[in-house]
């Protein structure tokens, strides 16, 4: 007999298990249907020893002590700050677009307070930016939307930016200083013996069962459980009722090169060339030493595992029908970018787990991860 079934083992389902089994001394059972924990945050060691993260690049950072904090029982940390360059006219630029890429790609020598002017020179007026075309164009002109945005997306999502809710592309900054880091958040760190070490960590405790391989319909009725959390697709929980939520996948290919490094970047993006979005070298990432380097090619497709939410209106508007179905489905809880449909990191997730921790314990947010 469990306390709680949990469906899925990525941040969502592990967060729970982890603080519901060791701080509240409940009996959890957590099923995957993947052979692995971890979710899509999992990493492994390829043929050749190199530490590769098998659903694509995964890079921590976050704005929240306390997520910081409780991840940090689980796992030591390697310093990491992310930059990405984006192959544009034949040559690669600091992406997000910054006080260099304007200069180098123009020919120009503009200071932070010309490139301002210089921007709002370029930028078209959208009282209200409610689109990822809206959102760039608004910022910094239709040639750069163009240069770096409109064809990335395109390819990323079928769909053109103006058909996309403003937050997608809202992720990337501009900036008009020459800070050429990927993301600014006060915590940029990478469990320093990878993710899956940290997951294994998370869900040692006696109170825990993981089954792996397992969809948790084939073993529902075999176990007897007090309530369930979960974090698989919230539309196929409910048999499609409303109709499918669309989620965007990838094909990820993986090439070793027997070379210590490879590109001038952690990640380049290809907004305008090729199938693929853009080549991750996780090296940079996990910063191992080795004498070979290891690859990843994401290829956007429609079919396969459900990565992305696409955040658009329409979608929104389906999404509601399950959320309101979801919040009348007596002793079971929905938690994660799956179950609740929203394009989140992984800190979010974390985040959003140890609220609904709060929420079945009856303790403060703080209090729990105290
Ligand atoms: P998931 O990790 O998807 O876990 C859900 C689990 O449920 C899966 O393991 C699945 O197998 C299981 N499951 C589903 N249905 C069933 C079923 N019927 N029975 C049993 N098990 C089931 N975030 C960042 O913060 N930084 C990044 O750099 C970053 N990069 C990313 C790159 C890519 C390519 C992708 C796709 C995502 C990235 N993310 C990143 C987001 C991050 O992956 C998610 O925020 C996080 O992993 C979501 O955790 P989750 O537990 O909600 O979902
Ligand atoms: N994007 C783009 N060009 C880039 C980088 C990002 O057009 O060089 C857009 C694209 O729509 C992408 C979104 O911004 O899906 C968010 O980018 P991010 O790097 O955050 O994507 P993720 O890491 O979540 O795949």
């Amino acid at each position: 007999m469990y306390d709680y079934l949990i469906v899925g083992a990525g941040f969502a389902g592990s967060v729970a298990a982890e603080r519901l089994a060791a701080g509240f001394g409940k009996r959890v059972l957590i099923v995957d249907k993947r052979p692995h924990i971890g979710g899509n945050a999992y990493d492994e060691y390829d043929d050749q020893g190199l530490l590769i993260h098998k659903y694509g690049p995964h890079i921590f950072h976050t704005n929240s002590k306390d997520v910081f904090d409780y991840l940090s029982r689980f796992t030591a940390w390697r310093p990491y700050q992310h930059r990405v360059l984006a192959s544009v006219d034949g040559q690669l630029f600091p992406i997000p677009i910054n006080l260099d890429t304007v200069n180098r790609l123009y020919g120009l020598s503009l200071t932070s307070f010309e490139l301002e002017a210089w921007f709002a020179s370029k930028a078209e007026a959208i009282p209200e930016p409610r689109t990822s075309e809206d959102v760039i164009v608004g910022k910094v002109g239709r040639e750069l939307y163009e240069k770096f945005f409109r064809n990335y997306t395109r390819k990323q999502w079928a769909l053109d930016p103006s058909e996309l809710d403003a937050q997608v592309t809202a992720r990337v900054p501009v900036r008009t200083n020459r800070d050429d880091r990927y993301f600014t958040d006060t915590y940029q760190v990478m469990p320093r013996q990878g993710y899956t070490r940290m997951f294994q960590r998370m869900l040692s405790h006696p109170n825990i069962t993981i089954v792996l391989n397992t969809d948790y319909r084939d073993i529902q009725r075999e176990v007897q459980y007090g309530e369930m959390i979960y974090t698989g697709p919230v539309d196929e929980y409910f048999d499609y009722r409303f109709g499918r939520l669309p989620y965007r996948s990838l094909e990820f290919r993986f090439e070793t090169i027997r070379q210590p490094v490879y590109q001038p970047a952690a990640v380049i993006n290809y907004p305008n060339e090729y199938p693929y979005t853009r080549v991750t070298e996780f090296k940079y990432l996990t910063g191992q030493e080795h004498g070979s380097t290891s690859l990843v090619y994401e290829y956007p497709q429609a079919e396969g595992d459900p990565y992305y939410p696409v955040p658009r209106p329409e979608n929104a508007e389906r999404y509601k029908h399950y959320e309101a179905l979801a919040a009348v489905t007596p002793g079971v809880h929905f938690v994660g970018r799956l179950a609740t449909y929203k394009y989140y990191n992984m800190d979010q997730v974390v985040a959003q787990s140890l609220s609904l921790c709060s929420k079945l314990t009856g303790k403060r947010r703080q209090e729990l991860v105290e």
